[in-house]
């Protein structure tokens, strides 16, 4: 296939076996042609990449500050046109794409502010005359492994901190979503990389991914997708004795007390669980209602629910986008089956819908009358499937918010300062609401959980230099 876009190796495009990417909105669209590398390239990525890091690890700060700010500039000058393809190879609406695309920039903006604020500490040693310096250095080779559902935003913010503090980079994208990753690392080569500081592998998980997480010259491994994939690659890690970040599922609960004000519960969880097609590790699944407000809060939701509108990605009037592909589809629609054969009541929704083209669209679905030790309770759907949990009172709700294998984000509408604080101080979870969706962060602070949704340190913000950095303890004796 001549146009086909390459894989980039060691400052080079180079081609492979070419796949179609298809618009999730309309299967006769092809959004283009993209390479996929086998392992003898991804090899060679690793290989330029080593070769790469002793220059760039000792390279100017001005260099990686202009370099990331140039790419910030790039992506945020092209974020219709980049927000577009975004949109078009991952279904979510246009909206969502050229805001995701923006978010991207800013990280870059961020983390280009970031190369010039490295700093260290100067301690004195207990012993007299010598002094002690604590410093940060790049890790080495860093192996970037990135899901379907955030094309754009999550491989910015693994690229940014990864070459801000001087590390080189093997990045594998998702094999749906190539258009993004690619459109990116075009970026950032134009925008003035040394020749193997970046390498762009594309292609399948078992192939591209594994050689990744098998090489002994990965120095650092940082993955986002599946709990199944990531506790292999924390395994592989580990035997490497290589440090590793995963950031994997969720199944957040949201808590809606009898004081919450019920539009601003109903916009939350609306907004958290459907948004994005449901299709975000940090979407609302367990939506845990107080007794006194829960058949209230059920009506409010379906009838929002029945108003969104499902369609075409890039359509404008489109608030919920396709399902990624026929497989997440068919995954959703088998756990449709799951909760109804489990006691739970479909209140709306769950059915595919037909559109003027042929796409995997879904009505978003609520399943009442839920118990938390239901599969579709307990297990990650990422889709629009969302169940609803009734408690008793703020301390029940606590309690089933908590009891889960995941512990991404969870939130709380209320207009109670006293169950705000303490649901702030006891949520389980690394990230928590309070009257926001259990979605949508910030770009710059901390992103991550606890229990099974995250292994590692936090992504994003400063914290993100705890995982990209090493800290190396200098002493001198005068
Ligand atoms: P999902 O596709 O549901 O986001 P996955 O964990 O399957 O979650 O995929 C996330 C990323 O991990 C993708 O880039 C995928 O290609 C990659 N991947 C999948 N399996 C492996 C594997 N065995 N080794 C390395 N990477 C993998």
């Amino acid at each position: 296939m001549s146009d086909q876009k390459r894989n980039f190796i060691g400052g080079a495009w180079v081609a492979g076996d070419a796949a179609a990417n298809i618009n999730p909105s309309d299967l006769t669209d092809i959004v283009g042609h993209y390479a996929r590398a086998d392992a003898a390239q991804a090899q060679d990525a690793i290989a330029a990449a080593k070769a790469a890091f002793p220059a760039w690890s000792r390279s100017g700060l001005m260099e990686r500050h202009a370099i990331l700010r140039r790419a910030s500039d790039e992506i945020l000058a092209r974020k219709e046109e980049l927000g577009r393809l975004l949109s078009r190879e991952e279904g979510k609406t246009l909206a969502e794409g050229i805001g995701e695309t923006a978010r991207a920039a800013q990280i870059f903006d961020f983390f280009a502010g970031e190369a010039l604020r490295l700093t260290g500490e100067t301690v004195a040693s207990v012993r007299p005359g010598v002094g002690v310096e604590v410093t940060r250095e790049a890790v080495g080779v860093v192996g970037i492994i990135t899901p379907w559902n955030f094309p754009i935003a999550i491989p910015a913010w693994k690229l940014a901190p990864a070459l801000c503090y001087g590390n080189t980079v093997v990045f594998k994208p998702a094999d749906l979503v190539p258009g993004s990753a690619w459109a990116l690392v075009d970026i950032l080569q134009r925008a003035g990389l040394p020749d193997g500081v970046l390498n762009l592998v594309m292609g399948h998980g078992s192939v591209v991914g594994q050689a990744i997480a098998e090489s002994r010259d990965v120095d650092a491994l940082t993955f986002t997708g599946s709990v199944s994939t990531g506790a292999t690659l924390a395994m592989e890690s580990a035997k490497l004795m290589r440090k590793s970040q995963m950031e994997m599922g969720g199944k957040n609960p949201f808590v809606v007390l009898a004081d919450a004000d019920l539009d601003v519960a109903v916009d939350c969880v609306a907004q958290g669980a459907f948004y994005s097609t449901g299709q975000r590790c940090t979407a609302s699944s367990r939506i845990i209602v107080e007794d006194a407000i829960h058949d209230q809060f059920v009506a409010a939701l379906s009838e929002r629910i029945s108003a969104l509108t499902v369609g075409d990605a890039l359509d404008a009037e489109t608030q919920i986008g396709p399902v990624v592909d026929e497989t997440q589809l068919a995954q959703n629609e088998e756990y449709i089956r799951i909760g109804e054969a489990e006691g739970a009541r479909l209140v709306i929704g769950g059915e595919r819908l037909a559109r003027p083209t042929e796409g995997f669209f879904q009505r978003p679905a609520l399943f009442a009358d839920c118990t938390n030790d239901m599969r579709i309770a307990r297990e990650e759907i990422f889709g629009p499937v969302a169940t609803v949990i009734r408690v008793a009172d703020y301390d029940a709700a606590l309690d089933v918010a908590n009891d889960t294998d995941f512990g991404l984000s969870a939130g709380i509408a209320t207009t109670s300062l006293k169950h705000a604080t303490d649901f702030k101080r006891n949520a389980e979870a690394g990230m928590v609401m309070v009257n926001l969706p259990t979605a949508g962060v910030d770009f710059h602070v901390p992103f991550g959980g606890r229990k099974a949704s995250s292994f590692g340190p936090r992504e994003q913000g400063r914290y993100a230099a705890e995982f990209y950095t090493t800290v190396k303890t200098a002493y001198t004796s005068a």
